[in-house]
């Protein structure tokens, strides 16, 4: 379809007015694409053509509004850092419409109702990280938002410096996050609470519309979903960073990048978030974090459904969350399921990776091709000890599975590329001077984590000694 075919509809639109305020983007000056996802644009039945057009730009830029669209900001509320704050909101992400099932937001395309003291807008730097996560993720199969396109411009930003603006145009199933839930709560709106509460069932778990106990069943399918996605980040070692309950999905999905990371050498403790001193949510802790942030989104529903009912429901997160997590790793190491023993040889073989410094995604993917020679895996770390004392148990674990079968499995679970901070920094550095190669680069190695391409060999290893672990600010 070309962009003025479409026709764009509202359907949050239809909850009542205070869930959100109707606003118009106010556009970048000088705008100019950086990058087009011609994917999610098949998925959005857009026609690639039209990716390339002056009205895409413009369309991005919140300056040709598409048919049917009416742009607004979603309101809601958060535990930030365990605080609670009443109000937040989209304060620089704008609504345009929905295609099908999918809602489109322009992240960065002006102050709205909730900008607070915030000027609305996304710096260059930190809309090429969402953008080229939000594909990794995908690409590595986990639950996330996505992004149809970027844009650039001339127009200045200040930040701890003066930067340039961009926006991403953000593509998800929902935008609803536990906040959402905990505003209408907070401030005893109960008829604006249930009415969003049917409408996420509507829209995200439909199999539980109109059934009599629908909100119990919710939040139990969130409790799971999140479970699951919790166990997806831990085992490929993404640590988000600012899991406050405004940046959690009420569909699951990985919501929100900021100063995420994914790991470099294996570090339980590992904080991504310079602002998160206590390390609240340091990598270790985000199964515990997103219990606490379901407890959150449990009181909000209380209104709603026993909390009983749900408290029992949320009794059973760990034991689930562990199951995932045992579940995905097993995969990681070839296994065909889990047997006795396997959680401890996961959980020793994570103790051994931080003991001696070895960097997660290449030990994984190392020994995907693991056929008895040690020496590559070996060079890995700075000490052969504890390795090899790992590997004999390893060896005697999977000495009755299929070397090929086992290959096989774990090099599609084993990506060879993750995109680390310091990969996406150079693909920033080279944007912020008008060089988008690198940003290309990393999207086609996002888009297929799993495969060789040689090309991009010196990406593959270990993270450089002087970028490893790195802890970014929030400023975005
Ligand atoms: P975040 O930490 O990015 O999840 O943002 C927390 C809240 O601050 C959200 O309500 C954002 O919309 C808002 N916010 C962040 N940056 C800005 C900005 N530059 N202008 C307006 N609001 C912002
Ligand atoms: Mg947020």
């Amino acid at each position: 379809m070309k962009l003025n075919e479409l026709q764009l509809t509202n359907p949050y639109l239809e909850l009542p007015a205070e869930c959100y305020d109707r606003v118009t983007p106010t556009p970048l000056v000088d705008p100019y694409l950086i990058h087009a996802n011609t994917d999610v644009a098949k998925v959005l039945n857009i026609d690639e053509e039209e990716l390339q057009t002056e009205a895409f730009v413009k369309f991005l830029n919140g300056e040709y509004k598409a048919e049917g669209s009416e742009p607004f900001a979603m309101c809601y509320a958060g535990h930030q850092f365990g605080y609670f704050v009443p109000r937040l909101g989209d304060g620089r992400a704008i609504n345009i419409g929905t295609l099908d099932k999918y809602h489109l937001q322009l992240k960065g395309a002006g102050i709205t109702e909730y900008s607070r003291n915030g000027d609305g807008r996304a710096v260059l730097r930190s809309s090429i990280r969402e953008y080229l996560m939000s594909e990794a993720m995908q690409g590595l199969s986990i639950p996330t938002t996505l992004c149809l396109g970027l844009i650039g411009s001339e127009h200045q930003v200040r930040r701890e410096k003066i930067e340039k603006g961009a926006i991403v145009c953000r593509v998800s199933s929902s935008w609803v996050r536990f906040g959402t839930f905990e505003y209408y709560a907070h401030q005893g709106l109960f008829k604006e609470l249930e009415a969003l509460a049917d409408y996420v069932i509507e829209e995200n778990f439909p199999h539980h519309s109109g059934k009599e106990n629908r909100y119990t069943l919710l939040f139990n399918d969130v409790m799971i979903i999140t479970a699951r996605l919790m166990a997806q980040w831990m085992s490929v070692g993404f640590n988000h960073g600012v899991m406050n309950t405004d940046n959690m999905s009420i569909a699951g999905l990985t919501i929100d990048y900021g100063p995420y990371a994914f790991l470099d050498d294996f570090r339980h403790e590992n904080i991504c978030n310079h602002t998160d001193v206590e390390g609240r949510y340091s990598f270790a802790s985000q199964p515990e974090i997103a219990k606490w942030n379901l407890r959150s989104l449990m009181m909000a529903l209380s209104p709603l459904s026993s909390t009983e009912k749900m408290e029992k429901n949320l009794a059973m997160y760990d034991k689930i969350y562990i199951r995932y997590f045992h579940y995905y790793m097993c995969k990681k190491l070839g296994f065909e399921g889990t047997i006795e023993g396997d959680p401890e040889l996961i959980d020793d073989m994570l103790d051994m990776l931080e003991q001696l410094h070895v960097d997660y995604t290449l030990f994984l993917r190392t020994l995907s091709h693991y056929e008895g020679d040690r020496a590559a895996l070996l060079s890995t770390g700075l000490y052969h000890e504890p390795m090899n004392a790992w590997l004999d148990r390893y060896d005697a674990r999977i000495k009755d599975i299929d070397n090929t079968v086992r290959k096989e499995q774990m090099l599609a679970a084993n990506p060879k590329y993750v995109l680390k901070n310091y990969m996406l920094q150079e693909a920033i550095d080279a944007a912020e001077k008008g060089d988008f190669s690198v940003v290309n680069d990393l999207f086609k190695i996002a888009q297929n984590p799993f495969d060789e391409h040689p090309e991009f060999e010196r990406w593959a290893g270990a993270t450089p000694q002087e970028f490893k672990n790195q802890k970014l600010s929030c400023s975005s």
